[in-house]
C-alpha cells in the first residue's frame, strides 16, 4: 500500500482473469475461449485497414458497427451501445445504471466481475443463492433491489433461464434495470434481445469474444431503451471517447457480414459439448446441463483442486475456482474435437493412478 494512493485502491479486490499460459502445446480450455479462428472475412478487413488511416482517430461514434449490429439484431442504432470488450460495458453499466439507494441483486455463483464493479464504484450488493441445482429461483428477485444483473447462460454453470422466465422477471420487476449478460447465448440460448422493446428497463449485454471467436479484438456491444443507453454513453463520453480502435471497428463489421461461418463454428461447438458431455459422464462425472462453450462438471471421488492440478501435470488447463459451493467443481471449455479427446484421455491417465 502506497502512501500516494487514492483512498478507494488499497480496498479494491482486482479481478483475476484466467490464466493466459505462455507455454505452446499446451490443451488450453480455461478461459472460454473459441477454439476456432476468427471468418477469413474478419481477417481481411482488419489487413484492409492496416494502413495510412491509422494515423487518424476512430469514429468515436462508431456508427458503422452500431448500424450493422442496429440491423442484424432488427433495431435502431439508438438502442445500440458498443465497448472494448463487453467487461468494459458492464463496469460503464454498474456506473451508470446500477448505483442506486437500494442494493443490486445477483446469485452467489456468477460471474465474479460483478462484485470487482461494485466495489470499483461503490455499489451496495447482496448476492442470492441458487437453488441446489444451481439454477436461478426467480421468486427470490421479487425483493427491493437498485438493479439485477445475471449472465444467461449462467456462468460458470452453463446453466440456461428460458426467456419465458426473463419475461416474467420483467414483468414483475419494473422499478430497476435488469441486466442480461448473454455471453454465452449463442451457444443454445435465445436472446432476450426481442424483449427490449417491450421492457424499457432491459438492457442485453452481448461480446465478440466467445461465438465470434474475437477475445483478441475486445469488442461487445449492449441493446436497450435508447433512454438507457443515453445513460451508457454519457459515462463513456466522461472515460475514454475512442475505446474501439480501427481494426476492432473493422472486424467487428465483417465478423457480422459472415452469417454462414458464425452458425458453423457455434453448431460444431455444441457438438464437441455434447460428445465432452457424453464423455465425462461415461467417466462417473457430473456434469450440470449447459447451453454455453464449457461445461461445469465434478467427480464424487476427486478433490476438484487436484483434478485441475492433475490435468496441468498433463499439459491440460482448465478453470478451478476456490469458492463456496463450487470447489469441487472444474469449469471446462469446449475446444477441438482433438482437444476434447487429449482432455479426455489425460482424465483417464488420471483416474487410473488414483483407483
Ligand atoms: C467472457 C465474459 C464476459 C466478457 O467478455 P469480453 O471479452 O470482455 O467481451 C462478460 N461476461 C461473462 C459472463 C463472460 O463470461
Amino acid at each position: 500500500m502506497s502512501r500516494y494512493w487514492s483512498a478507494i485502491v488499497g480496498q479494491l479486490t482486482p479481478y483475476v482473469p484466467g490464466e493466459q499460459p505462455k507455454l505452446d502445446n499446451l490443451v488450453k480450455l480455461n478461459t472460454n475461449e473459441n477454439p476456432y479462428p476468427p471468418s477469413p472475412a474478419v481477417l481481411e478487413a482488419i489487413r484492409t485497414e492496416l494502413g495510412d488511416n491509422l494515423r487518424r482517430y476512430p469514429d468515436p461514434n462508431a456508427d458503422h458497427l452500431k448500424q450493422t449490429i442496429a440491423e442484424y439484431h432488427r433495431l435502431s442504432p439508438r438502442h445500440i451501445f458498443v465497448g472494448n470488450g463487453s467487461d468494459e460495458i458492464l463496469a460503464h453499466t454498474f456506473r451508470a445504471l446500477l448505483k442506486h439507494d437500494q442494493p443490486i441483486l445477483f446469485p452467489d455463483i456468477s460471474y465474479s466481475f460483478y462484485p470487482v464493479y461494485c466495489g470499483l464504484y461503490e455499489v451496495a450488493y447482496r448476492t442470492v443463492p441458487l437453488d441446489g441445482t444451481f439454477s436461478i429461483r426467480l421468486e427470490d428477485y421479487t425483493q427491493a433491489n437498485g438493479g439485477i444483473i445475471f449472465p444467461n447462460p449462467n456462468a460458470p454453470t452453463g446453466r440456461l433461464l428460458p426467456l419465458e422466465d426473463i419475461a416474467t422477471l420483467l414483468e414483475k420487476n419494473t422499478q430497476s434495470v435488469v441486466v442480461v449478460d448473454e455471453a454465452y447465448v449463442d451457444f443454445g440460448g435465445e436472446s432476450a434481445i426481442g424483449l427490449i422493446e417491450r421492457y424499457p428497463n432491459l438492457l442485453v449485454v452481448q461480446t465478440l469474444s466467445k461465438s465470434r471467436s474475437l477475445a483478441g479484438l475486445r469488442v461487445g456491444f449492449a441493446a436497450g431503451h435508447p433512454d438507457l443507453i443515453e445513460a451508457l454513453e454519457r459515462v463513456k463520453n466522461s472515460f475514454n471517447s475512442y475505446p474501439l480502435d480501427r481494426l476492432a471497428l473493422a472486424g467487428a463489421v465483417a465478423a457480422f457480414g459472415d452469417q454462414a461461418y458464425f452458425e458453423q463454428t457455434c453448431r460444431q461447438v455444441i457438438d464437441s459439448r455434447e460428445r465432452m458431455t457424453e464423455a465425462l459422464t461415461a467417466r462417473g462425472f457430473e456434469v450440470l446441463p449447459s447451453a454455453a462453450n464449457f461445461v461445469f462438471t465434478r467427480h464424487p471421488d476427486h478433490e476438484g483442486a487436484s483434478l485441475a492440478a492433475a490435468l496441468r501435470a498433463h499439459s491440460v488447463v482448465v478453470r478451478h475456482f476456490q469458492l463456496p459451493r463450487i470447489d469441487q467443481f472444474l469449469r471446462i471449455t469446449v475446444g477441438t474435437d482433438d482437444e476434447c479427446t487429449a482432455l479426455i484421455s489425460a482424465l483417464d491417465a488420471i483416474l487410473e493412478t488414483a483407483s
